[in-house]
C-alpha cells in the first residue's frame, strides 16, 4: 500500500492557522512529545521504505551511492537500464570509468560516483566474496559508503537497525522538531539513536524521509496540515 501523501492528508487534518507552541519543560513532558511523534508519522507512513528501486543488497548499494545529491526519482530512472546493461557486481568491477561515468551522467557528480561504484564492486569482490557486508564496520570500508548510506543499505537489505539514516530530510526536521541541537549529521544520528528505540531505527528513518518529503518540506512547511502542528515549535514554523 502507498504511504498517505499530502491530498489524503488533508481531509483528517483540515487546514487550520497553524499554532504557536509553548516547549516541554519536564522529561515527561518530552517523552509524551516524541510519543506523539511517533503516533502520528505510524499513522501517515504506516510502512514506509526505501524509495530506491533495487533486487538485491548490490542494487541498493549502487542506487544509494548515485541518491547523494540527487532525487530518488531520477536515480529509479537511471537504475534500469545500468543494471541491464552491467547485471553483475563483476561487470561494474570491470567497467570502463569514463563510460561508466557517462552511463550515470544524470545522477550529477558522475566522475566520483563512478570511481566509486567500480571501487565498491572490486572491494566487495576481493574482500567479502561478491557478498555486500552486513557490518557498518565492513561497510565502511567500501568506496562510497559512509553512514548514511550503509545504514540505508543494511536496514533495508538486510533488516539490520545499525543506526538511523540521516539526510537533508532526517536533519532538517530533527532540528525543527528539537530531536537534537546538532547539525552535524553524524552527532544527529547520535541523538537519534538515544531517542528513537532500536526496534524503531529502520521505519523511523523512513518516515521522517517521507514526512520532509510531503508536508515538512525545506522551504515554506506545509504546517497547516501537519498532524504535528500541536507540539511543534520550530523557529520556521509558518504561523498564521
Ligand atoms: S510542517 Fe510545520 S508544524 Fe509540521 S513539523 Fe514541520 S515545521 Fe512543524
Amino acid at each position: 500500500m502507498p504511504d498517505t501523501d499530502i491530498a489524503a492528508v488533508t481531509p483528517q487534518h483540515p487546514v487550520t492557522p497553524p499554532r504557536k507552541v509553548p516547549k516541554p519543560k519536564t522529561a515527561a513532558e518530552r517523552k509524551a512529545r516524541f510519543q506523539r511523534i511517533v503516533t502520528e508519522l505510524d499513522k501517515l507512513f504506516p510502512r514506509a521504505t526505501c524509495a530506491l528501486h533495487h533486487k538485491d543488497a548490490w542494487q541498493l548499494l549502487v542506487a544509494t551511492i548515485l541518491s547523494a545529491q540527487c532525487t530518488d526519482e531520477r536515480v529509479n530512472k537511471v537504475t534500469p537500464g545500468l543494471f541491464e546493461k552491467y547485471p553483475r557486481i563483476e561487470d561494474f568491477a570491470h567497467a570502463s570509468r569514463e563510460e561508466l561515468a557517462n552511463d550515470i551522467r544524470s545522477t550529477g557528480f558522475f566522475n566520483n560516483k563512478s570511481r566509486s561504484l567500480i571501487g565498491a564492486a572490486n572491494k566487495i569482490l576481493s574482500d567479502y566474496h561478491g557478498n555486500v557486508p552486513r557490518t557498518m564496520d565492513e561497510l565502511l570500508l567500501v568506496p562510497g559508503a559512509a553512514r548514511k548510506t550503509a545504514n540505508v543499505v543494511l536496514g533495508t537489505a538486510y533488516n539490520i537497525p545499525s543506526g538511523v539514516v540521516v539526510d537533508t530530510h532526517v536533519q532538517r526536521i530533527s532540528l525543527r522538531l528539537d530531536l537534537t541541537r546538532n547539525t552535524d549529521p553524524v552527532k544527529i544520528e547520535q541523538d537519534l539513536m538515544k531517542i528513537v528505540p532500536q526496534d524503531r531505527w529502520i521505519l523511523f528513518s523512513h518516515q521522517v524521509i517521507h514526512f520532509g518529503r510531503q508536508i515538512c518540506v525545506a522551504r515554506k512547511p506545509r504546517c497547516a496540515n501537519c498532524p504535528l502542528d500541536a507540539i511543534c515549535y520550530a523557529k520556521d514554523k509558518a504561523l498564521a
